[in-house]
């Protein structure tokens, strides 16, 4: 079943000790990309902290430098400037302990059955033997409603069902935290919807920590416990909201104050 959450399970005693250490912390970072001629500035001087069962979202207009804070976070890209911390430890190279699901639908490895892909990261990265890979494999397959699909190709499945499968994929490593770089902006809205509601769902069953980029505002917010408002190219920290559970009437006039604050010049003067 759920008993098997990542938050609380490895290292308990640990993190009682440490409860107000966030588990990721960004102090400053400035992320740029070199190309022939000059830099590319992506971030600048971005700070968050993200504590255990967030569900944190980085929202921005497209070109703000979302990816490339995921990437970065994953440990792929280098800070010019800052630092990332992953429970108090700096961040330097990738590693098991932060799993990333893409926007892709080919993100799978096509000569591989959905179980065989969801087992591939668990001998390899974590050193599990096959059979306890493969159990813990269906076990996660189970949790995205796979059930009847772990002997099929990637090619045989919807794009919702690829996703369900790298979701499966990376909460099966049992991760500090899952990136999520807009997984659902490829999948048609009624499929969106779904799967938005179906990442709540597993969210409320195991509480693991995530950390969500999207550009739709209405995702962020039907998303996010905490979200991070990024202003246009190069991203810069605008504004931190917390959208916990809202009625209707408050989704509204919270959509439309992070529109506010993404687009106009002074959105300090309007209130949440
Ligand atoms: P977002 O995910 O918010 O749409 P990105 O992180 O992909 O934004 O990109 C941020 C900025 O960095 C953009 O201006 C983009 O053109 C630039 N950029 C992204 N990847 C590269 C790269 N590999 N080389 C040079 N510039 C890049
Ligand atoms: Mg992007």
């Amino acid at each position: 079943m759920l008993a098997t959450v990542k938050p609380m399970s490895s290292n308990s005693t640990e993190s009682i000790g440490r409860s107000d250490v966030p588990v990721l912390r960004a102090q400053g970072v400035t992320l740029q990309y070199r190309t022939a001629e000059h830099f590319i500035t992506a971030t600048y001087r971005v700070s968050f902290d993200v504590r255990r069962s967030d569900r944190y979202v980085i929202l921005g207009p497209s070109g703000c430098g979302k990816s490339t804070l995921l990437k970065a976070i994953g440990g792929f890209i280098k800070p010019a400037e800052g630092e990332f911390f992953l429970n108090d430890r700096k961040i330097v190279k990738p590693g098991p302990d932060r799993m990333m699901v893409f926007q892709e639908f080919d993100q799978l490895l096509p000569w591989k059955t959905v179980k065989e892909n969801v087992m591939y990261p668990l001998m390899r990265a974590r050193g599990l033997s096959r059979s306890k890979a493969e159990q813990k494999a269906l076990e996660y397959i189970a949790k995205v409603k796979l059930d009847g699909f772990a002997n099929n190709f990637p090619h045989t499945l919807s794009g919702g069902m690829k996703q369900r499968v790298a979701i499966a994929r990376g909460m099966a490593m049992e991760p500090d935290m899952l990136l999520m770089d807009e997984p659902f902006a490829a999948l048609d809205a009624l499929t969106r919807a779904k799967m938005q509601d179906e990442l709540l769902q597993l969210w409320d069953d195991t509480k693991f920590t995530l950390v969500f980029v999207t550009h739709s505002i209405a995702e962020a917010i039907k998303i996010g416990s905490r979200i991070l408002l990024l202003s246009p190219h190069p991203g810069q920290v605008k504004a931190e909201v917390s959208s916990l559970r809202r009625g209707e009437d408050d989704a509204g006039r919270l959509e439309r104050w992070i529109h506010d604050a993404l687009f106009d010049e002074s959105p300090e003067n309007s209130h949440v």
